[in-house]
């Protein structure tokens, strides 16, 4: 049975909001393992929808999906010094199996790229086998000490990138394609639009030469590091000792690159645009983008508007509109509507006796201009024709939403240490400021006010004006950065 009590309005505990909508919108649960999640069907309904894009994307630039095993012997992890410094507090390792102690422990996957290089050398003698571009769907454990559901699991869905290049241009240009492609979707799919650019070498992923992501804001002005791509140099082919033979005669170890996103894509989708009734699901990623509800008292009035709802289905779907009839007969309308809401479906199409008499049908969206009313009263035909024109504006303008919500809390400019005190301590947002470079002003600011460097903005975020000075007081800038409180 769905649970009907409200949520806590955001403005009240954000967090608190986070977590009853997760579960009651029915997207996950908690399961009996801490830090695991049940990823019920409405929520796996929309992570299937970003992964289907996120594939196409994948496929269109050249990349092709292969699958490496869940289990890696832990003495591949220890081959590259950071990586294994940065994993081991988070790895879950099987010691015994079969009812016997095994000879080398074996570490269930943080990531695949101890592997996955070694086959590479495996597979690759020279350069004309270059470059191999591999994506793999997988599962993944990294034993998260604060859990939170979607955004932070130990056990958790992804994508993972591997390349391999003959050169460290190729495999930058790879690094920053992949980038693009996660903006792109983020933006386009889930509305949620990230700053890009570049993380500092404390912030960046164990073992890559440089790190790149995408930081998206959430309504609570925090930050989601949503995506990241890695520029690995040559030090996981060092480590697998992958070479191949250069167009030189040279041997060469080859140039690699990762990237990945997880299901941490759908809290962002949550975090971005749900409110106080529940969920609003951006129409590309909605399982059911519209629902229609018959409405009706007597049983001959129930067969001639679920007869009409079958209509409107039919027609909806010819026009590629994903759709589904509620014809639940032990649920009132309202609890229907209440229910449709929560999941943030975006268009509902209600159907009652006087709407059959009149010719006409109500569409009630789910989320509508201020200064407007929910439902509309439309002419049958008009409303069914003009449903895929509306999804497809809502989707442009939950983007254009998010945008402006992003730069309205976007602070520019920003020179004083205690202005960067004032805001991190009090509404939060996107801080930018300067920054020499050193690492113990990202330490002192992590520690004052638990804020980290989120990143170093690509040319398009940057200020009109570059900042002259660190924010510490000390020391010219070497970057404009910026800095948030984050998940
Ligand atoms: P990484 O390989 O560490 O760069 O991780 C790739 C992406 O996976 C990150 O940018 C996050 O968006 C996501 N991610 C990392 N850790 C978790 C986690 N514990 N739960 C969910 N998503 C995660």
């Amino acid at each position: 049975m769905a649970d009907d009590r409200k949520l806590t309005p955001r403005g009240e505990d954000f967090a608190a909001w986070y977590n009853e909508l997760v579960q009651r919108a029915e997207l996950a649960d908690y399961s009996p393992v801490r830090g695991s999640m049940v990823i019920r069907p409405w929520g796996y309904g929309i992570w299937e929808r970003m992964q289907r894009a996120l594939d196409d994307m994948f496929k269109a630039t050249g990349h092709e999906n292969a699958y490496f095993p869940l289990l890696i012997p832990m003495s591949f992890i220890e081959k590259e010094k950071e990586h294994v410094a940065g994993f081991k507090p988070e790895l879950a390792v099987v010691t015994h199996a079969g009812g016997k102690e095994l000879e080398e422990p074996l570490v269930i996957r943080p990531t695949s790229e101890t592997v996955i290089l070694e086959m590479f050398g495996k597979w690759v003698q020279s350069y004309r086998d270059l470059p191999l571009l591999i994506n793999q769907w997988a599962n993944v454990m990294r034993w998260e000490l604060r859990p939170r559901l979607f955004l932070r699991t130990a056990e958790f869905l992804w994508q993972e990138g591997h390349t391999a290049h003959a050169t460290a241009e190729e495999a930058e240009e790879e690094t920053l394609r992949m980038l693009g492609v996660y903006r792109d979707f983020m933006e386009n799919w889930i509305g949620m639009p990230p700053i890009t650019g570049l993380k500092s070498d404390s912030e960046k992923f164990a073992g890559a030469v440089r790190t790149y992501t995408c930081e998206a804001m959430m309504q609570d002005n925090k930050a989601l590091q949503a995506g990241t791509s890695h520029f690995l140099g040559q030090n996981f082919s060092r480590a697998a000792d992958f070479t191949f033979q250069s167009e030189h005669g040279t041997e060469e170890y080859a140039w690699s690159t990762s990237w990945g996103v997880s299901t941490r894509l759908v809290g962002g989708m949550v975090m971005t645009h749900g409110d106080d009734d529940g969920l609003i699901v951006p129409p590309r990623l909605a399982p059911v983008q519209v629902v229609v509800i018959p409405i009706y008292r007597t049983d001959e009035e129930r067969s001639a508007t679920v007869a009409k709802a079958r209509e409107v289905e039919a027609r909806l779907r010819d026009d590629g509109v994903r759709v589904k009839v509620d014809d639940r007969a032990h649920l009132n309308p309202g609890a229907k509507f209440y229910e449709w809401e929560r999941k943030g479906v975006p268009l509902r199409v209600e159907i009652g006796p006087k709407d059959l008499e009149k010719g006409n049908l109500c569409i009630a969206r789910r989320l509508f201009p201020e200064g407007e009313k929910r439902k509309l009263f439309l002419d049958e035909a008009e409303a069914l024709g003009s449903i895929p024109a509306r999804l497809e504006a809502l989707q442009e303008s939950m983007k254009e939403r998010a945008k402006a919500r992003r730069e309205a809390n976007s602070h520019r400019g920003v020179t004083e240490w205690g202005q960067l005190a004032e805001i991190l301590e009090g509404e939060g947002g996107f801080v930018y400021t300067g920054w020499s470079g050193d690492p113990a002003v990202e330490a002192r600011i992590k520690e004052e006010f638990k804020a980290t460097l989120r990143v170093i903005p690509d040319p398009e975020f940057r200020s009109d004006t570059a900042p002259a000075r660190c924010i510490s007081g000390e020391g010219a800038a070497a970057h404009e950065v910026v800095w948030a409180r984050a998940y």
